[in-house]
């Protein structure tokens, strides 16, 4: 018997990445495991999506965030949710590189996302982070 993750661990899920292969790509593995999930193309539109799924009542608990992305990067999309949503309605924030430089390990621990995955993902990586964001996000 095939264990499906979303059944044991539903996330409501967010990508946000530029590169069409990308979020392809990212979006397969998703589904394996089971998950459906919107995309965005930049940072502007990942803070809109935000927004628009609280006005709808249907939040978002994961966002794959890619850094480099036009009109708005990841970085900043990431503070600007956490800056403008209460801290009970922001989802966590999982930034997605192929440049997991050091550097980019100490800004994404500043501003408070939940981890780095670097690329190429795989889906192994990308199933111990859901379930990791699926433990962290309860609220017992
Ligand atoms: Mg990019």
């Amino acid at each position: 018997m095939t264990d499906i993750l979303s059944q044991r661990c539903p996330l409501h899920i967010l990508i946000a990445e530029d590169n069409q292969l990308n979020w392809r790509i990212l979006q397969r593995i998703l589904k394996k495991l089971g998950y459906e999930s919107e995309v965005v193309e930049n940072g502007l539109e990942a803070v809109r999506a935000v927004e628009a799924a609280l006005a709808d009542a249907q939040p978002y608990d994961l966002i794959l965030m890619d850094i480099q992305m036009p009109i708005m990067d990841g970085i900043t999309a990431t503070q600007e949710i956490f800056s403008r949503f209460p801290i009970d309605q922001q989802p966590q924030v999982v930034i997605v590189t192929a440049n997991a430089t050091p550097e980019y390990v100490e800004i994404c621990q500043q501003i408070g996302t939940h981890g780095l995955i670097q690329k190429p993902i795989n889906k192994q990586g990308i199933a111990d982070t859901l379930e990791s964001c699926y433990l962290g996000s309860r609220k017992t």
